[in-house]
């Protein structure tokens, strides 16, 4: 069964924060508010275009701060999508929103309108980072929000960001290993881009912050990944794709922005098993991995064949086998 989400965009409008990243408040007067009349225009709009059968789809309430705006608003959006739930046509409602905009009030509403998935936009465990970051809330915030979703049958979602102001590989590890112990359903990974009109664009342009480049934001991604997946945490997203709007319409100024960045995470792993398996190779190898992950194990523009070429001077040939289940990769004959 595949999931659909039909995204429906929050914007904070009076959100009394300033995150480094964050151009949301220099862009305020050009943010139209949703209305619950716009949330029974959007839910047809997309339903038109999903197929009727073996589906799975939430109405997204996305925005980062949902259970930041008045709760008598939240209401009556949550009310306008929970009527295509009642009928039937959408089978959740899920959405974003920040670790200190959680209470009990705010979670028995949310219940009382059918929220099935709440993800909180963690960002960083550490405090330092999130102090340098402007978020506005601590590491204590999440786990005390985590604590109170748990207590209902919500599903559990956490976002993280790596590249911060004052993060480290080290530090985004930390926050995985933290966020593990959470036991989230699942996890987002961003990396940080440098938006245009951000704080954070100042500090880059005056020396005093460094994004991380694609190299570097695919290895700590990647071990990021294997550290939830190998805890059973389903990472349903990794770095911003080339059709969000931020990426579309030319504002990110600096950052590892890649059109297609979970993939380029997804083949670094395949290249260190595929190192790992051909380590009796000498010259030739020929592995197999399941037909549907073959581009990834070749890697974008052949780049898992050409560094394999270089560092291990082996010729490689990648095939399909439908045995194979999706990561696995076996060594057919060198
Ligand atoms: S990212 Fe930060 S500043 Fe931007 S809307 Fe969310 S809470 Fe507000």
């Amino acid at each position: 069964m595949r999931t659909y989400n039909i995204p429906i965009f929050v914007p904070h409008k009076g959100c009394p924060f300033d995150c480094v990243f964050c151009n949301q408040k220099r862009i305020t007067g050009e943010i139209r508010e949703v209305t619950p009349t716009d949330v029974t225009e959007i839910i047809p709009q997309h339903l038109k275009t999903l197929p009727k059968t073996d589906r799975y789809i939430e109405a997204a309430f996305f925005g980062g701060s949902f259970t930041g705006i008045p709760i008598d608003e939240q209401s009556a959006l949550l009310s306008a999508a929970h009527e295509f739930l009642e009928r039937g046509e959408i089978d959740g409602i899920r959405l974003s929103t920040r670790p200190d905009y959680i209470s009990e009030k705010i979670l028995d509403n949310l219940q009382k309108y059918g929220v099935t998935t709440i993800e909180l936009g963690v960002q960083s465990m550490d405090d330092e980072v999130l102090k340098a970051s402007n978020r506005g809330h601590t590491r204590a915030d999440v786990i005390k929000a985590v604590e109170l979703i748990k207590r209902y049958p919500f599903t559990l979602g956490l976002q993280m960001m790596t590249g911060l102001p004052l993060d480290t590989p080290e530090r985004s590890t930390e926050t995985a290993k933290q966020i593990i112990a959470l036991k989230p359903a699942i996890v987002r990974i961003y990396p940080t881009l440098t938006i245009k009109d951000t704080y954070l664009e100042k500090l880059y342009l005056s020396g005093k912050y460094k994004p991380q480049t694609i190299d570097e934001a695919v290895e700590l991604c990647k071990r990021l990944l294997i550290m939830f997946e190998e805890n059973g945490i389903n990472v349903i997203r990794i770095g911003l794709q080339a059709t969000d709007e931020i990426c579309e319409n030319g504002s990110v100024v600096a950052g590892p922005v890649h059109s297609a960045f979970r993939e380029l995470v997804e083949s670094a792993v395949y290249y260190d098993k595929i190192v790992n398996a051909t380590q009796n190779c000498e010259r030739n190898a020929l592995i197999a991995v399941n037909p549907r992950e073959i581009s990834k194990a070749v890697g974008n523009r052949r780049a898992n064949v050409i560094k394999i070429k270089s560092e291990k001077n082996i010729d490689l040939k990648v095939t399909g086998d439908e045995s194979l289940s999706k990561g696995e990769v076996k060594l057919v004959c060198f």
